[in-house]
């Protein structure tokens, strides 16, 4: 252009001209420059982030693992005073709280464990003691008895005394050492047919009654758990009845989720004030008794999810209700 503004712009222009490779090049170093700028910033912010927040939540995360496992020793280092250190007190000072509880609760646990085996000792040695004075009596009485008819009394002091003892660490054994249930889906009236079958024959004297229980009832239950159960809940009832002619009533009683079976006799039942301790070990009423039948088939029952218990409300005799949870029924 020939005016003036025309050769401003003209030189402008061949200027720009003259520097467009310099200008490029300081575009490109100056794109360059804010992205190696900025990815470093972001890098910093990011570890700047994983610093303050990502690893101390990583750290209360495992430290949750732990205790959600039963860890309780886990804590998570404290590093900074904001919220996310507060946090982190705040657990520790839980995991402590709980490792103390636990602690306390195991001590507990350790020290009633030590009182019932004291009781039990207690309760074991009490029993033991009379059979054991009347053999020691027995047998020094025998030493100086010239009488044979005494002699033959003394003598089955002694044979008696030893079947008692016998009888009470035979019981006492199958109380300690009872097994872990095996479950099965059976039919729960199985275990008690079989202790019927085996303890019944022969007793011409008891009349059974049954009401039979519908079909597609079962249980999960260890049937050979059940089955000792019943044998010490029908030897009492055949005791109770004696020789004398009697009944033995079989019933049960269903609702949603339970199976009840009932077993009734018709000896002279039990008295009121003896009630509440028939559950109770040792506690008998039989000159040779050992106490622990109803202790060990309650013990029985409970391992197979159930519960035994007295039903005082039906007689004549004494009626016992072995309870159990109902499984799917058969089809
Ligand atoms: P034990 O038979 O060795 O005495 P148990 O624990 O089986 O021990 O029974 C405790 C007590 O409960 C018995 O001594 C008796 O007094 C009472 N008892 C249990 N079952 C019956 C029953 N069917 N009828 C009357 N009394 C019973």
């Amino acid at each position: 252009m020939s005016d003036s503004n025309g050769r401003v712009e003209a030189v402008l222009f061949s200027g720009l001209e003259h520097q467009g490779d310099g200008l490029l090049l300081n575009k490109v170093t100056l794109t360059l420059t804010i992205v190696c700028a900025g990815t470093l910033l972001a890098v910093i912010i990011g570890l700047l982030l994983s610093r303050i927040v990502a690893r101390p939540i990583a750290h209360l995360r495992d430290a949750v693992m732990k205790v959600a496992a039963q860890d309780f020793q886990a804590t998570v280092p404290i590093r900074s005073d904001d919220e996310i250190g507060d946090l982190a007190r705040a657990f520790n000072g839980m995991a402590l709280s709980l490792k103390q509880a636990r602690d306390a609760q195991k001590r507990a646990f350790q020290r009633d464990k030590m009182t019932a085996m004291g009781e039990m000792s207690m309760a074991l040695a009490h029993e033991i003691r009379n059979p054991i004075g009347v053999i020691s009596t027995a047998a020094g009485l025998l030493e100086t008895a010239s009488n044979p008819n005494r002699q033959d009394e003394l003598r089955e002091m002694i044979h008696d005394e030893s079947q008692t003892l016998n009888r009470l660490l035979k019981d006492f054994q199958q109380l300690a050492r009872h097994r872990q249930p095996e479950l099965s889906l059976i039919d729960p009236m199985q275990p008690l047919e079989k202790a019927i079958r085996v303890l019944l024959a022969g007793r011409d004297n008891i009349v059974l009654i049954r009401t039979p229980l519908p079909d597609r009832i079962r249980v999960w239950a260890d049937p050979d758990l059940l089955h000792q159960a019943w044998v010490n809940l029908l030897n009492n009832a055949l005791q109770a009845i004696g020789e004398q002619p009697g009944e033995l009533k079989i019933g049960h009683r269903l609702d949603g989720e339970n199976v009840e079976i009932l077993l009734q006799d018709s000896g002279p039942g039990i008295p009121l004030e003896e009630m509440p301790r028939l559950f109770e070990p040792f506690f008998t009423t039989k000159n040779h008794g050992s106490g622990l039948g109803l202790t060990i088939a309650s013990t029985l029952v409970e391992a197979n999810g159930g519960s035994l218990s007295l039903d005082p409300a039906t007689g004549p005799g004494a009626c016992f209700v072995v309870r159990l949870p109902r499984a799917g029924e058969a089809s």
